[in-house]
């Protein structure tokens, strides 16, 4: 094992190349390039097959890393795409859009010894893409199929998990969504530049040609309620994640021109598939020749401004409470962003929107973090006399979700939710209040990450399938 591992004092850490900033800033294609194959197996190789892998612990998934690593280092492709879609559905989306830093590579031993991570997401993908270039994934070829039937609400990263694992053991199954088009925030969240939409459509076309019903367009609460679909199928899951923008407690926030990051985001990705966006054609939603205040400093801030920078804002700065250390975006895209020209204004808070017919500037006060509050953060706290004033043509707020009112949409009085709005279940079975009615990914957690809304959704399925099969078995023992 020597011989083709623990290769890291031999070479170093190197992910794939990374698209020079003035040619990516120019479109929306992703930005790092593909490894090439012996640097996947080289980089694979400096894995020190740790016998406690603590990659794999941090992990939400618990992907066999060190496993898939020493096959790829081997050269046994086939093998290491099999072991890594064992536990994931879509390793290639993961590989992309995992903050790695915080998960599998931030615990990396190697890492922690200095000699730079393992750099696994890119291996993770190059795996899955090499598969799906030598065409090993295929449909599922269901031998008999079960007459139990199971409905999901929602078609993000969670609903299709589950519905992939449950297609597997032979259920027919249903995903109802209110977009057009399946992917949840895959594919009307997050940019091309990080995940291009073909990467998530090829894997709905894969399950659609695995036997699973989409029904696009389709609102449950408004096209049939909960209470109706509990009558057409035996179980249903609700995977609905969170939608609703937080809103910024400043006089003016209701001047024109001032935009929760979905609308920004959904109007840019829509365009960017080939669609119709009037509120895009006709300027109110493009950034172009706009200065642009994106105010936030998660994930959903981190897209909107790198986003505007691609439609040629004339600038673009992000205004954040807290510091750089403390942003809760991925450190990486945060890197990216300032490559690309984003001006970072650091412990900043706008305290008042001034314009006429529309946004003109921002009045915004400077924050000093204090003593750490509930959470463990230090709290941001207003500088006195601070205050001082930058222009912008274009606000957008991405200050984070909370999830909508199902019960309320939904008509169901007895779904039970949390104080924060999210569903309440059972953390054993993912079961909510209403029996045969689970639930999975950010409509439970609040608004979290792709790999955890997968990791629900397998976790939903085989719940769900202990559900049934007790169901089945309860109805013959009554027959
Ligand atoms: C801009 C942005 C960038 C992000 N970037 C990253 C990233 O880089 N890495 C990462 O890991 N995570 C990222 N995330 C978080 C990640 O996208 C989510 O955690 C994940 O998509 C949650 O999956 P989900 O299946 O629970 O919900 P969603 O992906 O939100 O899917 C829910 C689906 O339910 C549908 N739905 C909702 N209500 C109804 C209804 N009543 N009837 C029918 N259908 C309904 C919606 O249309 C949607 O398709 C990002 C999020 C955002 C907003
Ligand atoms: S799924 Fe995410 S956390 Fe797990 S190995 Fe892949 S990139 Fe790392």
């Amino acid at each position: 094992m020597t011989k083709k591992m623990l290769n890291f004092v031999n070479f170093d850490k190197e992910t794939p190349l990374k698209r020079e900033v003035l040619e990516r800033k120019e479109d929306f294609k992703e930005i790092y390039k593909e490894f090439i194959n012996q640097k996947a197996l080289e980089q694979s190789s400096r894995c020190s097959q740790c016998g406690v892998p603590f990659c794999q612990i941090h992990c939400p998934l618990s992907n066999n890393i060190p496993d898939w690593l020493k096959l790829t280092a081997e050269g046994r492709l086939f093998e290491a795409y099999e072991l890594s879609q064992s536990t994931n559905n879509m390793p290639e989306v993961c590989g992309r859009i995992c903050p790695q830093d915080r998960l599998c590579e931030g615990n990396c031993v190697i890492e922690q010894s200095g000699h730079g991570t393992v750099t696994i997401g890119s291996v993770e993908k190059y795996i899955t893409e090499n598969a799906w270039e030598n065409n090993w994934i295929k449909p599922l070829k269901i031998k008999s199929e079960k007459k139990q039937s199971v409905g999901i609400i929602g078609a993000g990263p969670a609903g299709l998990a589950a519905a992939e694992q449950l297609r597997k053991l032979g259920y027919q199954i249903s995903i109802y969504d209110r977009y057009d088009r399946p992917g949840g925030l895959l594919i009307y969240g997050i940019p091309n530049f990080k995940l291009e939409k073909y990467v998530v459509e090829r894997r709905t076309k894969l399950l659609k040609e695995s036997g699973i019903k989409f029904y696009q367009n389709f609102e449950v609460g408004k096209n049939l309620k909960l209470e109706e679909l509990r009558k057409k199928h035996d179980a249903i899951l609700i995977a609905t994640g969170v939608y609703k923008a937080r809103e910024i407690e400043a006089k003016g926030n209701d001047i024109k021109n001032i935009f929760p990051a979905m609308d920004f985001l959904v109007a840019s990705n829509k365009k960017g598939l080939g669609d119709k966006v009037e509120l895009f054609d006709d300027g109110t939603l493009n950034a172009s020749k706009k200065n642009i205040v994106v105010i936030g400093g998660g994930d959903t801030a981190m897209d909107c401004v790198r986003t505007a920078i691609r439609q040629n804002a004339n600038s673009v700065k992000c205004l954040y409470r807290r510091d750089k250390e403390n942003m809760p975006g991925s450190a990486r895209e945060v890197n990216n962003a300032e490559e690309e020209g984003v001006e970072f204004v650091w412990l900043s808070s706008p305290k008042e929107f001034f314009g006429k017919d529309k946004i003109e500037e921002i009045k915004v006060n400077k924050i000093k973090l204090g003593k750490p509050d509930d959470s463990g953060r230090r709290k941001p706290e207003i500088q006195k006399n601070s205050e001082f004033v930058t222009k912008a043509d274009m606000v957008i707020k991405a200050l984070g979700f909370d999830p909508e009112n199902l019960p309320e949409l939904f008509d169901s009085k007895n779904l039970k939710v949390t104080k924060w709005g999210t569903l309440k279940i059972n953390f054993e079975t993912m079961e909510t209040s209403l029996p045969g009615v689970f639930a999975a990914g950010d409509i439970v957690r609040g608004a979290s990450l792709v790999v955890w809304a997968i990791k629900d959704g397998r976790d939903a399925a085989e719940s769900i399938n202990r559900f049934l099969l007790n169901k089945e078995n309860e109805k013959q023992r009554v027959a």
